[in-house]
């Protein structure tokens, strides 16, 4: 099998709150995603997703991935798409970096790679362990009492876990922290994602004003050694998510004893391929994973559905069913929420297929 045309699509994906909201004010109403499908010279193709959390977030932005994707064609056409570290090797001797650029790509391979093999993917990932996997739901900033009617809400959807988004003035973030903790269930979780909005000062005030709530604190400050400090200061559990984009991060942040938990996610890594590997390593050192991405669609959520469900039920924290945040499909067949829960699907390969209709036209096809 060859690659034969890589086409790309762009698609708008607008919120169903109409604004998702975090730290320092940053905020998206319409995400910018990208779709590649991988066409090969037989009957077979693949199709992956990467859509950034706007271009503020992570070093990466929509126009990006296209344009870093026209880069990279010309060198993947003629390849096998099934033989993953060729395909991972080329990209990376090609292109230093952009590692989001990659993650379609990657994803897509995969996809071929299971259609290929007439398996899904979360059985070429390692297998599928246990039932279903369980979703979190990230709690957009607002006012504190619109936070907490918000945990309610999306609880009566069958969340049981909920991400604050946080990052703002101190005093205000511990008023949303106390006001949802207060409306939290038995068995509930609540972590506060600060998304790298605080200076070391605001956030060990945070810490310290809610000591004794039971509630994980995730990437207070900017640098690593920043929210090293924090860490150091809280007796609370701690996640790691945009330091930890890559294993040299990870080894570093383990060797300091730097987190409880960390958040991989598939296209701040480059794709399934190094998630994968992210993801063993972890399991291997006992540390539990929020598996998702950045944002997404319907290829984006089977993929994350794939690589949570071959993932030890003990080491994951949560994931994101990120195509019930947005009111626009780009694939068919992806998972559905199910009381807070998502499976993997049982189809060869992502187990998704385009929806032509809202993709459109190619805005690019590479040949
Ligand atoms: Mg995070």
């Amino acid at each position: 099998m060859k690659i034969k045309e890589i086409h790309v699509y762009q698609v708008d994906l607008p919120l169903v709150e109409g604004r998702y909201t975090w730290s320092d004010g940053r905020h998206v109403d319409v995400f910018d995603s990208t779709v590649v499908e991988i066409v090969t010279d037989g009957e077979l193709s693949g199709i992956g997703e990467v859509c950034p959390l706007g271009p503020f977030y992570l070093p990466a932005y929509g126009g990006g991935a296209r344009a870093g994707i026209a880069e990279l064609a010309p060198q993947l056409i003629g390849l096998d798409p099934t033989n993953l570290t060729l395909i991972n090797t080329v990209m990376d001797t090609a292109l230093l970096g952009h590692p989001y650029v990659k993650s379609a790509i990657d994803m897509a391979c995969w996809d071929l790679l299971g259609k290929a093999s007439g398996r899904p993917v979360c059985d070429l990932l390692g297998g599928r362990q246990g039932e279903s996997v369980v979703l979190y739901r990230a709690i957009s900033q607002r006012p504190a009492d619109e936070m907490a009617d918000n945990v309610a809400k999306y609880r009566d959807e069958g969340y049981r876990r909920f991400q604050l988004k946080v990052g703002g003035d101190p005093i205000d973030d511990i008023a949303r922290i106390r006001a949802t903790s207060a409306v939290l269930e038995a068995g509930e979780r609540l972590v506060a994602d600060a998304n790298t909005g605080w200076l070391v000062g605001d956030a060990i005030r945070v810490c310290n004003a809610v000591a004794d709530v039971d509630v994980y604190i995730e990437q207070p400050c900017i640098s690593y050694d920043h929210s090293l400090i924090v860490r150091r200061q809280t007796q609370l559990p701690f996640v790691l998510d945009e330091n930890i984009d890559g294993l040299n991060a990870l080894l570093k942040a383990y060797s300091d004893l730097a987190m409880d938990v960390i958040n991989l996610k598939i296209s701040k890594v480059g794709g399934l391929s190094k998630a994968r590997l992210i993801r063993d390593l972890c399991a291997s050192l006992q540390i539990p994973m929020t598996i998702e991405d950045s944002w997404g669609g319907d290829i984006v959520t089977a993929a994350i559905a794939h690589l949570a469900h071959s993932t030890p039920e003990r080491f994951r924290f949560s994931s994101t069913d990120f195509n019930s945040y947005v009111t626009v499909k780009n694939a068919i067949g992806a998972p559905q929420r199910d009381n807070g829960t998502m499976s993997a699907g049982t189809e060869p390969g992502l187990g998704v297929t385009l929806d032509r209709d809202s993709l459109g036209d190619a805005v690019a096809v590479h040949r």
